[in-house]
């Protein structure tokens, strides 16, 4: 229970969709942005919309090994071979009346021609070729511009670029382009108990493990991050590095110290020197969260808790962080599957337990849960590959339900 003289930060609990909504909504993206070569692009944020100046392909050209013919020419068999026409190596005069071209795969259709058929679908006798059937007009031509127009946007400004997309900029002949800077996220942990990893421990001292699963999941949105280390729960120390981190990066991020414990001083640190948003949301894990801002940055106060910290960076500092790096936004995807097991659950707020994805007897996916849900049980997350996502007014699960589970995202190329 909260202490009036606390005040009740639990008693008008967002939830989480509003708290998202909001935050996205009052975030402006950073505006700068640098020229970089096609390659160097990957995983980085278009910034501005994508034109083609060409069409792809640029010409018709044929999808097979074979042979271009005049579709008019049907039942006046045998054609006359006349030429060739390779990729890359066009055949120059034009198809007449009873003649045809040996073409290959990629090869522009040759003027006159307005159909290719397969070599397997033809019958050949020296330079006297006959289709066996006769193909229909448009037969294996990939036409002029039917992947990509002239003048199309074909990417659009915000877009975190893939793989293929980089493939489809290269089709267009493109070898730079503008991207988004990266954003500069500064984080910390803090807590009295803490000690860095390779530290013996002292009495009721735990390893600081948030700072490692926070910079694997800064890394993995393709931030650039600034560790600002472990911190005492002191006030002065903490807006120390909170002005270090307002200074040096786009957002601060930071676990532990927000609740309502007397050595919570995050909250009431942003309502004296920064601008307070909101400090809890009616989510489980990570109930205190604590938004805001500190001078010129985003401040995100995560809770102590491990699986909290990432619960909470998930579902509610990602959409943020990608929003202020100028990413488009793009759900989580999310589907129902049946659980095999039962889950607790109390109604009040929004559930995010962790689950593994299996195949059913029948192939449908079904999720089972990793077990232990506490807050501090960090090793649920490292088995889980999924959230199963239970709304804030449900009660217990039986096994057997349909429930929505919202897989964990693919990491990132930073
Ligand atoms: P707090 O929100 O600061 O009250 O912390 C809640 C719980 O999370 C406590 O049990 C802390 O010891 C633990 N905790 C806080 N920060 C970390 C951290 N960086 N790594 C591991 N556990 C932590
Ligand atoms: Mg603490």
């Amino acid at each position: 229970m909260t202490s009036p003289a606390h005040g009740n930060p639990h008693g008008s609990d967002r939830s989480l969709s509003a708290a998202v909504h909001d935050l996205v909504t009052a975030i402006e993206p950073i505006s700068g942005y640098h020229r970089v070569a096609l390659r160097a692009a990957l995983g980085r944020i278009l910034a501005e919309p994508l034109r083609t100046a060409v069409s792809v392909p640029a010409h018709d050209n044929s999808a097979v090994d074979g042979y271009a013919l005049r579709h008019a020419d049907a039942g006046h068999v045998p054609l006359q071979r006349v030429g060739t026409a390779a990729a890359g190596h066009p055949y120059t005069g034009t198809v007449g009346a009873g003649e045809c071209v040996r073409i290959m795969t990629g090869a522009v259709v040759p003027a006159g021609a307005d159909a290719v058929v397969m070599q397997e679908r033809v019958s050949r006798d020296g330079d006297a070729i006959t289709p066996e059937p006769w193909p229909p007009a448009g037969n294996n031509i990939r036409r002029a511009g039917e992947d990509l127009q002239a003048g199309d946007c074909i990417l659009e400004a915000g877009r975190r670029l893939t793989a293929a997309d980089l493939g489809v900029i290269a089709s267009t002949g493109r070898a730079e382009l503008n991207v988004k800077r990266p954003l500069r996220v500064a984080f910390f942990s803090t807590g009295d108990e803490l000690r860095g990893v390779g530290e013996p421990l002292g009495p009721g001292e735990i390893h600081d493990s948030n700072r490692y699963s926070l910079y694997g999941m800064l890394t993995q949105l393709g931030v650039e991050v600034l560790d600002l280390g472990t911190i005492r729960d002191d006030p002065e120390t903490l807006a120390g590095a909170l002005r270090q981190g307002a200074r040096d990066a786009d957002a601060i991020v930071t676990s532990g110290g927000v609740s309502v414990g007397d050595t919570d001083h995050l909250p009431s640190l942003l309502g004296e020197h920064g601008e307070l948003l909101f400090r809890s949301i009616a989510m489980k894990p990570g109930r205190p969260v604590t938004v805001g801002r500190f001078d010129s940055a985003w401040y995100f106060g995560l809770p102590g808790n491990p699986v909290s910290v990432m619960t909470t960076f998930t579902q509610l500092i990602t959409p943020a962080l990608r929003r202020l790096a100028g990413e488009a936004q793009r759900p989580a995807r999310r589907m129902r599957v049946t659980t095999r097991s039962p889950l607790g659950k109390t109604p009040g707020r929004q559930d995010f337990q962790r689950g593994r994805l299996v195949e059913g007897t029948d192939g449908e996916l079904e999720v089972v849960s990793v077990g232990h849900q506490g807050s501090g049980v960090l090793r649920s997350m490292s088995e889980a590959d999924c959230f199963i996502v239970l709304p804030a007014e449900r009660g217990p699960v039986e096994a057997g339900e349909i429930v929505e589970v919202e897989p964990f995202a693919a990491p990132l190329i930073a």
